[in-house]
């Protein structure tokens, strides 16, 4: 805390790793005198940069870009890009932590990291966007690489700001390689990668239901945010037998005791980029409610946070426990505070946290990576049943270390344990550098 004031997203993520990895340390006094713990904490680089870019009335603004490069023992650095005006070093930090674990869990050969900036995409021209993106690609270029790092994307970066950054990669680089993933399928892209994080976080949820005697099936289902985790996330529970009754943007919450259409949202959000209160007007037996917290009062069997971090707190949490509600997914990071999670596991709630839940979008980048690698790519069906069996394969890993270092039925803490043990070894057998 001494050595990073001002970042408190990055010590609450640090300290629930570090917490439950207390019996680790003592079956391996060898990483403990490796320094592994203390190095583990301290991001290999961080990356901080001034992003200048002209609006459309030729007025010049200078927004900071950040790429954290915070492990590399396993596999090149790899994690989203995030655009958001809250986004600074706390943020980045936290969230390139989570993605080492992350990555491990997957099973793939890579690292952990994490960038962005605080420039905001919301009501911004393609033009405004397309300068930002080149200008930030423009200096973070010489940090990536196909075989260094390979930047996704995350909150406010889709197809189309991939799009403007890759162009720019190959604009400076003159040359077409695996640089980012989220790329178009005309160029390079992976079919269900854009499926990926929500359908990922239904098929890791529909393992630890099953574990549990439970299902999707009939479940009325919650799910914060109207972004790309929430829309695919409330696909498969629709295909999975589930009931999605509302859904949230930073501004409110809608409610649709019918169970959302969900192409009615894709429409307002990714075709018209408008506002998720719309949906009212096409669906008059809906309601909407200003204020995104208050999408936790809402009676349902499973909730799946999708939006952005600590959106669940204690009092949100004891809510949705209150009204029955048994399961929770995490498909946003760090969606849950520590006092919530200690309400869920308090309470018996099957609880997926997003280290685990949320990791099939950087799998199937993963495997974007691999078919850029061939120069081939697979099927829709491919893909689909490859980041399925990655998902059973991270619930089974985080269960059973759950159940290996006694903390029977914690995926929270058996997620943490499977994620460290494959760097922790990494890290040991690659020496100290001096
Ligand atoms: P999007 O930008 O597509 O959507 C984000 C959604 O969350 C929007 O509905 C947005 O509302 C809402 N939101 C964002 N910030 C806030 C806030 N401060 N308070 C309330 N609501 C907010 O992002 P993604 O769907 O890609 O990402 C959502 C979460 O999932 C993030 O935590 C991300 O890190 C995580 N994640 C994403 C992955 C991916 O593959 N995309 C992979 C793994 C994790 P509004 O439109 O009003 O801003």
């Amino acid at each position: 805390i001494k050595r990073n004031p001002d970042e408190p997203e990055f010590h609450q993520a640090a300290l629930e790793v570090l917490e439950s990895l207390e019996p680790v340390a003592e079956r391996n006094p060898h990483w403990v005198r490796a320094g592994i713990f203390d190095r583990i904490v301290e991001p290999e680089r961080q990356i901080f940069f001034r992003v200048p870019w002209v609006d459309d009335q030729g007025t010049v603004h200078v927004n900071r870009g950040f790429r954290i490069q915070f492990n590399s023992a396993i596999g090149p650095y790899k994690g989203g890009i995030r655009l958001h005006p809250s986004v600074n070093a706390s943020i980045l930090k936290f969230l390139g932590f989570e993605q080492v674990f992350k990555n491990s869990l997957t099973g793939l050969p890579i690292g952990g990291g994490k960038g962005g900036s605080d420039f905001d995409p919301k009501g911004k021209s393609d033009g405004e966007v397309m300068r930002f993106c080149q200008s930030f690609m423009t200096e973070l270029y010489r940090h990536i690489g196909e075989n260094t790092d390979i930047p996704a994307g995350d909150i406010g970066t889709g197809a189309r700001e991939i799009g403007f950054m890759y162009g720019q990669y190959k604009r400076i680089k003159n040359n077409f390689t695996g640089v980012l993933t989220g790329k178009g399928l005309t160029w390079g892209g992976s079919l269900a990668r854009t499926e990926a994080t929500g359908y990922g976080l239904c098929y890791f949820m529909e393992e630890a239901l099953r574990a549990k005697g439970k299902s999707f099936k009939d479940a009325t289902v919650v799910i914060s945010g109207s972004g790309n985790v929430a829309v695919y996330a409330a696909i498969k529970t629709s295909e999975l037998g589930g009931k999605v009754v509302a859904l949230s943007d930073s501004n409110g919450y809608i409610y649709d005791p019918q169970g959302i259409n969900i192409d009615t949202v894709r429409k307002i959000k990714e075709v018209e980029r408008k506002r998720i209160n719309e949906y009212v007007k096409y669906h008059p037996g809906a309601s909407y409610t200003e204020g995104c917290a208050g999408i936790w009062t809402v009676k349902c069997d499973i909730a799946l946070p999708s939006a952005t971090q600590n959106e669940i707190d204690e009092e949100s949490a004891t809510a949705l426990v209150s009204n029955g509600c048994y399961a929770v997914g995490e498909g946003a990071n760090m969606p849950s505070t520590p006092g919530a999670i200690r309400v869920f596991l308090k309470n018996g709630v099957i609880f997926g946290p997003a280290k685990a839940a949320n990791a099939g979008g950087v799998a199937t980048s993963a495997l974007e990576m691999a078919q850029n690698s061939m120069r081939y790519s697979w099927s829709f069906e491919e893909v689909d049943a490859k980041l399925k069996s990655i998902m059973v394969g991270i619930y089974k890993a985080a269960s059973s270390a759950a159940d290996e270092y006694g903390y029977q039925g914690n995926l929270c803490a058996g997620a943490n344990i499977a994620g460290f043990l494959k760097v922790a070894d990494a890290m040991y057998s690659q020496g100290i550098a001096y």
